[in-house]
């Protein structure tokens, strides 16, 4: 067994959670109800949970937004997670610090009890700044950085960013967030693929015709342009998310669950992708209608700047240039304002060699779905009948994947408070997956890839092959 793995059941090491940026959305949102359920399973220990934030709040105004994370895991407590939430509230304070000072984080981690995870909760240049204004010496032994997406805007500038954090913490101090990368979503497709004698010799350019990976989401922009309207579809999920899932089923089966050969796995086969940009589309919403919901043009959204060019709906075609996935297209989608929110990885067969002769009816491709989000399996198979056993018919088989009670970000910050980077994502997989999208960026900055449109609610541009459902 990897020495990462059995490090993963160690006492707890980190002693303080501090959070940056207490007062914004992400910590109120997300990150206090991870600590909260992480707290009441009772697996972060004898945790001291910090905010910090520019505003001169009062520790009663920060008592009230923990209490509001806290209470509805409190209600659903059992086995002594009640009386662990109320360990760290009546411990929790607040701290008015400008992180970009000189001087003012350290003074601030100096009278925290250490080890310390320092949570980046902030928007990205500042948390850049922030690190630019720490040395080494100003950490206590043990720190962990714990750092959001994005995590850069480039290739050249996640490299810059790592070089930056690696003269503070060493690589698996640092913890790159990647909350689509929850723990079971991991496991679930791991345990799949590899536990499993059935897939695995199928699972590759013999046999696979192709695999897409769909995030559709049914929301539209809900006030998030000052964020999306300088990000888009490319950058928000395909640069990130989608590329870690589409690792974790193209990879070559690790030995160990440990982080090193898991990672080492994703980093392998993200190596081995390219992305030609003439092979992507993007696609902007316009006015229509979800679920009965009327939804206004993305261009007449407060925040947007038209002349952005934002698009709202990517997708790439990946290739994967190794000896298992050669001429396989894996293709990448992600979008805003459709009419049904989709999260899954379809892999479809080839067709068999030859379907006697005599039968008829619907010869559908063989296709695996994973869904995430719920985690679900659905294998759609040809059977005979009903009726006339000549004629085929597509059958599903459908299962439910076990979720993990923590939220996505109670996940995640288990693996911080565990040291345990398996869920994070690794230094140079981030400068990768920027590596990949950044010419797909520069063409379409040169209008080389026209922005087509899609009514809001519908299933995308209707030529686009992946908005038919494939059911
Ligand atoms: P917000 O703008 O809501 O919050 C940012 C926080 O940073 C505020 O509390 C702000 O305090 C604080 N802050 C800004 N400058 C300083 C400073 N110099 N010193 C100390 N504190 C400072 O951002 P979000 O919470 O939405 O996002 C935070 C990070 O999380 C970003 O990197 C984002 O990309 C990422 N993220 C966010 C998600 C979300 O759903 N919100 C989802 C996934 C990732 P003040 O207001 O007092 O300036």
């Amino acid at each position: 067994m990897s020495t990462s793995i059995s490090r993963a059941h160690d006492a707890r090491s980190i002693r303080t959670l501090l959070i940056l940026g207490a007062s914004g959305d992400l910590t109120g949102r997300l990150l206090l109800p991870g600590v909260a359920r992480l707290v009441a399973s009772g697996r972060a220990g004898d945790l001291t949970l910090v905010g910090a934030g520019s505003d001169a709040w009062t520790a009663e105004q920060w008592l009230q937004r923990v209490d509001e994370c806290f209470n509805p895991a409190h209600d659903g407590a059992t086995n002594g997670g009640a009386e662990a939430l109320d360990a760290v509230r009546a411990s929790t304070s607040y701290h008015q610090v400008d992180v970009t000072a000189p001087g003012e984080l350290a003074a601030l981690l100096a009278t925290l009890p250490a080890p310390i995870a320092v949570y980046f909760a902030l928007p990205p240049a500042v948390s850049q700044a922030a690190c630019a204004a720490l040395q080494a010496s100003d950490l206590p032994e043990g720190t962990r950085l714990v750092m959001e997406k994005p995590f850069g805007s480039s290739e050249e500038s996640a490299r810059e960013l790592n070089r930056l954090l690696a003269q503070l913490v060493p690589e698996d101090h640092i913890h790159r967030v990647d909350h689509f990368l929850g723990k079971s979503t991991v496991f679930n497709i791991l345990g799949l693929r590899f536990a499993n004698r059935l897939f695995e010799p199928l699972w590759n350019s013999e046999n696979v015709e192709s695999v897409e990976i769909i995030f559709d989401e049914d929301l539209a922009l809900e006030n998030r342009a000052r964020y999306y309207d300088h990000a888009g579809a490319l950058r928000d999920m395909i640069q990130s998310h989608l590329l870690q899932i589409m690792a974790l089923v193209a990879m070559e089966p690790p030995a160990t669950l440990g982080e090193q050969d898991v990672r080492d796995g994703i980093a392998t086969a993200l190596r081995a992708a390219s992305i030609n940009p003439a092979r992507t589309r993007r696609a902007r919403y316009t006015a229509g209608s979800i679920n009965g919901r009327e939804v206004a043009d993305y261009t007449a959204e407060q925040g947007v700047d038209p002349a952005l060019d934002t698009e709202t709906l990517a997708e790439v075609e990946v290739s994967i240039n190794n000896w298992r996935w050669a001429s396989v297209p894996f293709i990448l989608r992600s979008g805003k304002a459709l009419g049904r929110a989709r999260k899954e990885a379809i892999v479809t067969f080839k067709p068999v060699p030859h379907l006697p002769t005599g039968f008829h009816g619907t010869d559908s491709p063989t296709r695996l779905h994973i869904g995430f989000g719920p985690d679900t399996l659905q294998l759609d198979l040809d059977v005979n009948g009903p009726g006339d056993l000549f004629t085929l018919n597509k059958a599903h088989l459908l299962a439910n994947l076990s979720g993990d009670p923590l939220l996505p970000y109670g996940e995640v910050l288990d693996g911080v408070l565990n040291a345990d980077p398996l869920l994070s994502v690794r230094g140079d997989t981030a400068e990768l997956c920027w590596k990949l999208v950044d010419p797909t960026l520069a063409a379409w900055a040169r209008n080389e890839v026209p922005l087509e449109s899609y009514p809001a609610g519908s299933t995308g541009p209707a030529d686009w092959p992946s908005s038919s459902e494939k059911d």
